[in-house]
C-alpha cells in the first residue's frame, strides 16, 4: 500500500519554521507578559505593512474578526448584509451574532466567488447595509469591480480574507481594498498560529479604534466602558509572536501552493474532472477544488490509492438545519450545484513533487 497523502499535514508544516517559532515561544514565556503586549503590537505593525493597510488589530479568531469588523462599520441588529452561501457559514455565524440578516448572493461557476451581476441586482433593489466578499479557496475577487457596485450605492464592502493571506492584484493585497477586512490564523490557514487567532485590517483609523475597544470589553480606557457590545476577543502574545516569526515565510509558502495548483490545472486531463484555470498572484492556493458530476466515485477512487480528499463545503449556508426551511425559499442554483460536485485535492506547501505527481496520475486513471 502506498504512503498516505493527507488533505493537510501540520506536522510537516511545524518543522518548516521550527527554529523561528521555538525561539518566539521561549521569548514570550520568559517575558512574563502574555496578553496585549509588545509582540501583539509588533505583529499588528508587521501584518498591516504586509497587507498595505494603515491598521491591523489582532483578535481571538477569524469569526470574531468578521463580527467585530462589521460592528465597527456600523452593522447592527436588523442590518441587511449581502454575502455568499458557499463559504462555510462563518459570515452567517457572525451576522447571526450581530442580529443582522444575511442576503445570499449566488456564485460564479468558474471562480466560485460572488456573482457580481447578481450582487448588482441586489444592490439596485436598495435596502442593503453592507457586503461581505469572501476570497474563497485563496482567490482574491476582482475588488475594483466589487467596489464599482458598492461605492455607487454607498454600501461598505468588507473582505473575508481567511483563505487569502497575501493574494495580490495590481500590486495590492487582500485585505486592503474594502472598508475593512478579516483574517483567520487558524492553524491550517496559509498563515496559521499554534491555536486560534484572527485580525481586522483597515485604512480607517476610527474603524480600527472601534475594533480595539470591542475586542476588550468596550473599554475606551482601563475599566471605562465607552462602547456597548464589547467582549473579550484578544490575540495572545504567544500566537502573535509565532505569527510574526512565520510571516516572512508566507510568500514562499504561497508560491509553492500556487505551483502545485498550476501543475494540477495543467496536468489533470481527465474529461470528467473540471479544474480551475491557472492563476497568477491573485491566487494563493489555500484549497484546490475540482468539480465532478460523480464526486463520490472520484473520492472513493483516490481513497483506494491512499489519497485523502475533502469537501469545502457540503452544505450551503441557506440549507443548514439551523436555518430550517430557508433553503426552500432562496434560489442559488450555482451554489447548490457546486455543493454537490466540488472536491478538494491535497494542496499544501510541504507536499513533495512525487506526491503531486501521484495525485495527478491517480485522477487521470479514474
Ligand atoms: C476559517 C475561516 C473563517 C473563520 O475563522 P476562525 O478563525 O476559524 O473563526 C472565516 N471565513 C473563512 C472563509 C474561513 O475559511
Amino acid at each position: 500500500m502506498a504512503d498516505r497523502i493527507s488533505i493537510n499535514d501540520l506536522t510537516r508544516h511545524a518543522s518548516s519554521a521550527e527554529t523561528a517559532v521555538w525561539s518566539s515561544v521561549e521569548r514570550v514565556l520568559r517575558s512574563g507578559w502574555y496578553i496585549l503586549g509588545k509582540d501583539g503590537e509588533a505583529f499588528e505593525r508587521d501584518f498591516a505593512e504586509y497587507c498595505g493597510t494603515a491598521h491591523c488589530v489582532g483578535v481571538a479568531n477569524g469569526t470574531d474578526a468578521i463580527e467585530l469588523g462589521l460592528r465597527s462599520l456600523g452593522i447592527g441588529a436588523g442590518s441587511r448584509v449581502a454575502t455568499v452561501a458557499n463559504a462555510g457559514f462563518y459570515t452567517t455565524t457572525a451576522l447571526t451574532a450581530i442580529g443582522a440578516e444575511p442576503v445570499y448572493v449566488d456564485v460564479d461557476r468558474g471562480t466560485k466567488l460572488m456573482d457580481l451581476a447578481h450582487l448588482a441586482r441586489i444592490v439596485d433593489e436598495g435596502d442593503l447595509d453592507g457586503v461581505v466578499v469572501t476570497h474563497l479557496f485563496g482567490l482574491l475577487h476582482d475588488m475594483e469591480a466589487v467596489l464599482d457596485i458598492t461605492d455607487r450605492a454607498g454600501v461598505p464592502a468588507f473582505e473575508d480574507c481567511a483563505q487569502s493571506h497575501g493574494a495580490r492584484r495590481g500590486g495590492r493585497r487582500a485585505g486592503g481594498f474594502g472598508a475593512a477586512a478579516s483574517f483567520s490564523f487558524y492553524p491550517t490557514k496559509n498563515l496559521g498560529a499554534l491555536g486560534d487567532g484572527g485580525a481586522v485590517t483597515t485604512n480607517d483609523t476610527e474603524v480600527a479604534e472601534r475594533v480595539r475597544r470591542l475586542r476588550q470589553y468596550g473599554w475606551e480606557s482601563k475599566y471605562r466602558v465607552g462602547v456597548r457590545g464589547g467582549r473579550n476577543s484578544r490575540l495572545d502574545e504567544i500566537q502573535a509572536a509565532v505569527l510574526r516569526a512565520k510571516l516572512p515565510f508566507l510568500d514562499g509558502w504561497n508560491r509553492r501552493r500556487r505551483d502545485i495548483a498550476t501543475r494540477y490545472s495543467k496536468e489533470i486531463t481527465h474529461p470528467g474532472v473540471e479544474c480551475p484555470p491557472v492563476h497568477g498572484e491573485e491566487f494563493v492556493g489555500h484549497l484546490y477544488t475540482v468539480v465532478s458530476d460523480d464526486r463520490q466515485a472520484l473520492r472513493a477512487h483516490l481513497a483506494a490509492a491512499s489519497i485523502l480528499t475533502d469537501v469545502h463545503y457540503p452544505i450551503p449556508d441557506h440549507r443548514q438545519p439551523c436555518l430550517a426551511g430557508l433553503g426552500n425559499r432562496i434560489e442559488l442554483p450555482v451554489t447548490d450545484d457546486l455543493a454537490r460536485s466540488i472536491l478538494t485535492l491535497p494542496c499544501y506547501p510541504e507536499l513533495s513533487d512525487e506526491e503531486v505527481t501521484r495525485v495527478i496520475s491517480c485522477v487521470n486513471t479514474w
